[in-house]
């Protein structure tokens, strides 16, 4: 016969911390910073290492950088359960997402091209008048499609035309629960620093990206929402990452809430710069690990050059 265990404490959570890279190109040193960071605390706080290949942009997404991360990070001598989460392997669970907020009324879908978004702002710039940013820098979305009528949206849809799906942010804070609205903001726990040395119980503020994407043309998810599901899919309970990400913050806070989703704490940590202070990035064709380690460096080399020390 077998007898229960009655020790099992199925109400105790295993703390989690993932890395989730963008396989669009090579590792470098920034995320060798992130890599590292949440590796340390996964090892002095007992949780797990989890990573996660985010390659929802197939159109930058390449099998090979995938591997070359793989490598890399074997090589800076971490490792972490197998099978990872692989995003483009799950669009299902962003479109249950999807669904749901569709549910509640808070999602439309958005017409205006790229092309048509830059030259609606610029017309109104011309005029002498700002128009809104979100914290990247990008454009607001104008009130265009959001007032369309569903007649107007399925007759659009059925035609074939091209379309994301934007969050009706006004309405989606304006549905809060109630202890989430008025004298109780949106709020997250920052255990890291924000940019401007942020820390500590932070109000969220989602307005200041206007309506996001949350399903892109191409996709049924965006950044936003697949790294929000994920984290709560994969039970990350604390999330460390670099301080570019810090404001996207405010959104994640935003969707957990919407999706009854939990809220991980958040650790952003400073960014690897080079001599004038910008931050690395692959694009601008950064020093690559695996050059770094075609010239020899060793990964305690590269652990220094990222900031950390071997103390740990
Ligand atoms: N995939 C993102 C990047 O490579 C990181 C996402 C996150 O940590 O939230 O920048």
């Amino acid at each position: 016969m077998q007898v229960a265990d009655t020790t099992a404490n199925t109400t105790l959570k295993i703390a989690a911390v993932r890395f989730a890279p963008s396989p669009n190109g090579l590792l470098h040193l920034g995320h060798a910073r992130s890599a590292l960071l949440n590796w340390h605390f996964a090892r002095e706080s007992g949780a797990r290492f989890l990573l996660r290949i985010e390659d929802i942009d197939i159109t930058r997404a390449r099998p090979e950088f995938e591997r070359a991360i793989l490598e890399d990070l074997a090589w800076l001598g971490l490792d972490w359960p197998k099978p990872f989460r692989r995003q483009s392997d799950h669009f299902d669970d962003y479109r249950a997402a999807l669904a749901e907020l569709r549910k509640l009324g808070l999602l439309y879908p958005a017409f205006m091209s790229r092309a048509e978004l830059a030259n609606h702002v610029r017309a109104h710039e011309e005029t002498g008048r700002t128009w809104p940013r979100d914290p990247d820098g990008a454009p607001h979305y104008p009130d265009v499609d959001r007032g369309l009528s569903e007649a107007e949206r399925t007759r659009r849809m059925d035609a074939g035309e091209p379309h994301s799906w934007r969050l009706d942010m006004q309405s989606a804070l304006t549905g809060l629960a109630p202890h989430e609205t008025g004298t109780t903001p949106l709020i997250w726990q920052e255990e890291g620093q924000g940019p401007d040395g942020e820390v500590g119980q932070l109000v969220a503020d989602p307005a200041a990206w206007g309506d996001v994407v949350l399903a892109r043309r191409d996709v049924p998810a965006s950044y936003h929402l697949a790294v929000t599901v994920d984290d709560a899919l994969q039970a990350i309970t604390t999330v460390i990452r670099g301080q570019d990400l810090y404001a996207s913050t405010s959104v994640h806070r935003l969707l957990q809430s919407l999706l009854g989703l939990p809220t991980p704490v958040y650790r952003h940590h400073s960014l690897v710069r080079d001599r004038s202070g910008r931050k690395l990035s692959k694009s601008d064709g950064d020093i690559a690990l695996a050059e770094l380690r075609a010239k020899g460096m060793t990964p305690a080399d590269v652990i220094t050059m990222a900031g950390l020390d071997e103390r740990k």
